[in-house]
């Protein structure tokens, strides 16, 4: 079964990724994720988006 998702980091459909807490990210994404500084702004935007989805997963 295939089906896009939207990614919450980039917002961009996508059916190859990851999921963590139900929420979907995509190869992009991910690897730049991996790839990211933890200096970079970049990874600070994907904390903030983490952050939502733990209080929605804890609400
Ligand atoms: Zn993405």
């Amino acid at each position: 079964m295939e089906k896009d998702e939207h990614c919450i980091v980039c917002g961009k459909q996508g059916t190859e990724g990851l999921f963590i807490f139900n929420s979907f990210v995509c190869k992009n994404c991910e690897q730049e994720m991996v790839a990211t500084d933890a200096c970079d702004d970049k990874y600070l935007y994907f904390i903030k988006q983490m952050r939502q989805i733990w209080m929605k997963q804890n609400a």
